[in-house]
């Protein structure tokens, strides 16, 4: 072959090399470019498939709130339920509390003006009084340990008994040697040197009972350890006789 052959020979072989070149070229855009599309569909489908999943996922997150709410709905339903009765049993127990202790202090009931006092017309189970007789008995107790205190004892001390008759007395004017009236029950003829005049004397005869007397009068047989107590008559004196007994006397 010519010179000039070759070289044409070879400029074509370069040609047709550029052109397989292009060709490969091209199809190598044609497959990226398909490579391309399929990425983009793959992306469309994995998009919509999350924008699935992401709206369910979105509708089961809403769901479940409300599910939350409905339960919180029912339990501020409870709670108002719970405190509307807790308020009712406030007011029903304070209520109570005022009919118990009205207002204004301590409850002042005042006195009938009759005189009676409150409970009179109810019987009373137990007394918180004495009676006269136990009034005057508590005092006589205290007078008789005030006169036994400083009073001096005679044992043995015989005892008689006369009536302002004209047999025990000589006269009948009753008046005795200290210038009053004899009384029955109360005159005691004493012996002076023994009991002085105007005390007063207490006869013990053992029976728990103590007797007492004024030593006004005398007497011719009443001399030592010997009262004569003044009784109301005669027959009296003489059914008493005489008895022994402790006595007590005291200057008053
Ligand atoms: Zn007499």
């Amino acid at each position: 072959m010519s010179q000039k052959g070759e070289k044409y020979a070879r400029s074509v072989e370069a040609r047709v090399q550029a052109v397989e070149t292009r060709i490969m070229d091209l199809e190598r855009r044609q497959t990226d470019s398909d490579l391309f599309t399929r990425g983009l569909r793959n992306l469309d489908t994995n998009y919509s498939r999350l924008l699935q999943s992401e709206s369910k996922r979105h509708r089961h997150a809403v769901a479940a709130a409300q599910r939350e709410a409905a339960r919180w709905k029912v339990n501020a339903a409870l709670a108002l339920i719970l405190l509307g009765l807790t308020a009712a049993c406030c007011v029903v127990y304070a209520t109570a509390q005022e009919e118990e202790t009205p207002q204004g202090g301590p409850v002042v009931q005042y006195l009938p003006d009759d005189g009676r006092l409150m409970g009179d017309s109810v019987p009373a189970l137990t007394r918180c009084y004495l009676t006269p007789e136990e009034t005057e008995a508590a005092e006589n107790e205290m007078i008789e340990a005030a006169l036994l205190a400083r009073a001096t004892r005679i044992d043995n001390v015989t005892v008689t008994h006369y009536d302002c008759c004209a047999e025990c007395c000589g006269k009948t004017d009753g008046i005795t040697a200290s210038g009053v009236r004899a009384t029955p029950g109360v005159t005691v003829a004493v012996d002076p040197a023994v009991i002085p005049l105007g005390s007063d004397v207490l006869v013990d005869y053992g029976d728990g009972e103590i007797h007492y007397y004024r030593a006004d009068d005398v007497g011719g047989s009443v001399t030592g350890n010997h009262i004569d107590l003044c009784v109301g008559d005669h027959e009296e004196a003489d059914a008493l006789g005489h008895r022994m007994a402790t006595v007590w006397w005291v200057n008053s």
